[in-house]
């Protein structure tokens, strides 16, 4: 099982030795050339401003958007959950586009930069989250919500996609991960 991380900014280590240590094999895609013989991708955790505008001049975003809309598993968190949605409220850009939510980036406003929060997530129970700047869900439309906090979409999943407004690589949990591969 070869799983492709997302390595251009931003939490992408931290997701490749969790699933390194689950026992995966991990390719962090850096250049174009880096995107193929994927089973699954991993949209990390930074500024999706930043990560948005290199996919485009590195020239890896379409390829990442078609292998996502033909069915790759597909584990995004944060600044990956904006890069997914459909729409986000409190900006003009789209990116991929291929999740079917709207959400808001840096929901929490700029006082609470990070917090965490333990919430329980569908079929997982409770799992310790760290929010960094975080967005949430304001609309969730379609898809399958695995959890709330404060009455506040954090976690869901449409087709071959999950979508975290949390960051699940920061700890030693590595339920979320494993989980992800279950997908596989
Ligand atoms: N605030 C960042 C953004 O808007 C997301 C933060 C994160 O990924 N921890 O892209």
């Amino acid at each position: 099982m070869r799983i492709g991380i997302l390595a251009l900014q931003g939490a992408f280590i931290e997701h490749k030795k969790m699933l390194e240590s689950l026992g995966t094999e991990c390719v962090e895609l850096r250049q174009a050339s880096d995107i193929k013989d994927l089973d699954g991708l991993v949209l990390p955790g930074g500024e999706s401003t930043v990560q948005g505008k290199l996919l485009h001049e590195l020239h890896m975003f379409e390829k990442i958007k078609e292998l996502i809309q033909n069915g790759l598993p597909t584990l995004a968190t944060c600044a990956g959950l904006i890069l997914l949605s459909e729409e986000i409220s409190n900006d003009e850009n789209v990116y991929f586009g291929t999740l079917p939510v709207c959400v808001k980036r840096n929901a929490y406003g700029r006082q609470l930069g990070s917090f965490r929060k333990s919430a329980l997530i569908k079929e997982l129970g409770n799992f310790d989250m760290t929010f960094i700047r975080a967005p949430y869900i304001e609309d969730a439309k379609y898809t399958e919500i695995l959890s709330q906090v404060d009455g506040k979409t954090v976690a869901v999943r449409y087709k071959n996609q999950i979508g975290l407004a949390f960051h699940p690589e920061l700890g030693d949990d590595t339920r979320i991960h494993e989980k992800f591969l279950e997908l596989i």
